[in-house]
């Protein structure tokens, strides 16, 4: 699905945030018809979809629907079972009715009978076993067919929640969202000519958060986290939680002394702020991050900046943590990746 909506997407100003991606869905299955006729009058008057039309439609059509397209799935499974349940009983009232045939057959044939009634008997019985051999069958493909719908409803289900692309616990893009968004902006000629760069984040010693304070306090500190990364980002940048206690950004319109000055006040906003635990007034400081900065060379895909940010990070940690290092650091007087192959040529 995703793969037909990333390009229909692209033709609109609009980023590509999690609420953008559910209203192109939701009119691109048809499963919001309100969205679908507004969206259809749109795009025939020849309109593009920026920030604020996706805003609007979502907060309209799509927060308070999407409840409604829940329910109407889960009436679907509904029908499903109860029509699953009709065949059931009735191939069971059959089987019953087949097991008093044959036990009819057996006292009548426990009498003598001419070879002309006998005949008739075993004619009998064949003719029952097929007509129970055909609704077990019938039974049989049902259940098959029921088994693919649920599977399919169930990924209805999880798409109109948006749940595949967006993490449960920060409401940011998840790893998978975070590469669809990124893939996108990588094949945009126009955002990459202006400078591009990832950062990555990873929460200090996070684990003695843990240990220390619990893992609900924990899971505080990530949302806080993401809290602030949104917070700094804007226009077409991305925000993502990769998994655990790691981030990326990609930051649109950006080179790395641009980078650098988002990700040091990233940084510095974190070691300032304060959490409440969740059991006292008790407030927690002192929590860091570490960042490693990525800049976009000509030819990089996702993985290659992905691996370059990591590089950088890892040297951020191995510095004394809380701290921001660029990958183009990593190699003296080189600011960039193209100086370096100048550089060795
Ligand atoms: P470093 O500064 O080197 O990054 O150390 P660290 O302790 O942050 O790194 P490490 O990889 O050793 O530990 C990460 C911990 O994050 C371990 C894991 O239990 C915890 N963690 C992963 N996902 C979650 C989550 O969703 N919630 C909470 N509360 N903890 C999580
Ligand atoms: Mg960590
Ligand atoms: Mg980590």
């Amino acid at each position: 699905m995703l793969h037909l909506l990333i390009p229909k997407m692209a033709e609109h100003p609009a980023a590509f945030t999690p609420q953008n991606y559910a209203v192109w869905y939701e009119y691109s299955t048809g499963i919001n018809p309100a969205l679908s006729q507004v969206i259809a009058k749109l795009l025939d008057s020849g309109e593009k979809l920026d920030d604020y039309a996706i805003e609007r439609l979502y907060l309209k059509y799509v927060s308070e629907c999407n409840m409604d397209v829940e329910w109407a799935l889960r009436e679907d499974i509904q029908q499903l079972l109860k029509r699953l349940a009709k065949s059931t009983e009735e191939t069971d009232a059959q089987a019953h009715q087949f097991d008093n045939r044959l036990h009819d057959y057996g006292d009548t044939l426990k009498q003598d009978l001419d070879p002309p009634k006998l005949i008739a008997l075993i004619k009998g019985m064949a003719d029952d076993t097929s007509k129970m051999i055909d609704s077990m069958r019938a039974l049989q493909s049902e259940l098959t067919a029921s088994k693919q719908n649920v599977e399919k409803l169930h990924e209805e289900l999880q798409a109109a929640r948006g749940e595949s692309l967006i993490d449960p616990l920060t409401e940011i893009l998840n790893r998978r969202g975070f590469e669809n968004s990124a893939k996108l902006t990588l094949s945009n000629h126009e955002i990459i000519s202006k400078g591009l760069c990832l950062l990555m984040v990873d929460i200090d010693l996070f684990k003695k958060i843990n240990d220390t304070y619990g893992h609900l306090f924990g899971d505080k500190v990530i949302r806080a986290v993401a809290n602030t990364l949104k917070d700094k980002v804007c226009g077409q940048d991305s925000v993502a939680r990769l998994g655990g206690e790691e981030f990326a950004l990609l930051l649109a319109e950006t080179n790395v002394s641009g980078a650098r000055i988002v990700a040091e006040n990233i940084r510095q906003t974190i070691e300032t702020c304060q959490i409440h635990r969740l059991d006292s007034h008790e407030k927690i400081g002192g929590i860091t991050i570490s960042i490693g900065v990525a800049a976009y060379e000509t030819g990089n895909n996702l993985v290659d900046l992905l691996g370059h940010a990591d590089k950088a990070l890892y040297v951020s940690k191995k510095e004394g943590r809380n701290m921001t290092t660029a990958y183009a650091d990593l190699i003296p007087h080189a600011e960039t990746l193209a100086d370096v192959r100048e550089q060795t040529i």
